[in-house]
């Protein structure tokens, strides 16, 4: 076991039973995230859906199908890297996360970031995007690496949205060789 592994259980122990906003009151099951805590690359998406409230894992479902296929373009596997969301409790019918959410949630993200101390963070969709880039269309910066305070921050398309998705593979590749990290 790692250093970073008892702090991570202890997150995936309080989002498991948060209250701290309303999604605590719809969901089944808390999605913390889940992954290589050692990695480099963070993936970072908008919100538990339907398979992923009913099980508890990130990207199930179509979504993660379409993930786990372009991770496999790019040689990576799902247990390379670690994925989790800007909230960890499941929107009612796949509404977008209300600000009052978002900021409720924030801090798990924040500690996450902190104990996996990723290079690379790949935003899929708006709300995660809006964590780096507030004022920019991420149709406008989709596929653009930007270096923010050591990381490398690159905003994409969701994956359930998002053929230009497929764009992150050559730059992470690129990205990971120059810094000997894969
Ligand atoms: S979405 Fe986040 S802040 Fe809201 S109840 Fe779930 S874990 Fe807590």
């Amino acid at each position: 076991m790692n250093e970073q592994q008892p702090e991570m259980e202890k997150l995936v122990n309080e989002i498991s039973v948060c209250t701290k906003c309303q999604l605590h009151l719809s969901r089944k099951k808390a999605v913390p995230g889940e992954g290589n805590i050692k990695t480099r690359i963070l993936f970072i998406g908008e919100g538990p859906g339907l398979n992923e409230n009913e099980t508890g894992r990130p990207f199930v479902g179509q979504a993660g199908n379409f993930l786990n296929e372009l991770l496999g373009v790019a040689g990576l596997k799902r247990q390379d890297v670690f994925i989790t969301n800007v909230v960890k409790c499941r929107p009612p019918a796949n509404r977008d996360p209300m600000p009052e959410e978002l900021s409720a949630c924030a801090g798990y993200l924040d500690r996450q970031i902190a104990l996996i101390d990723p290079l690379i963070i790949v935003t899929l969709g708006r709300f995660s995007m809006a964590r780096y880039f507030p004022l920019k269309r991420i149709s406008a910066i989709h596929g653009q690496g930007h270096w923010v305070n050591g990381k490398m921050i690159v905003p994409m398309f969701h994956p359930a949205a998002a053929p230009a998705f497929c764009m992150i593979f050559p730059f992470c590749r690129n990205t990971c060789r120059q810094r000997k990290i894969s």
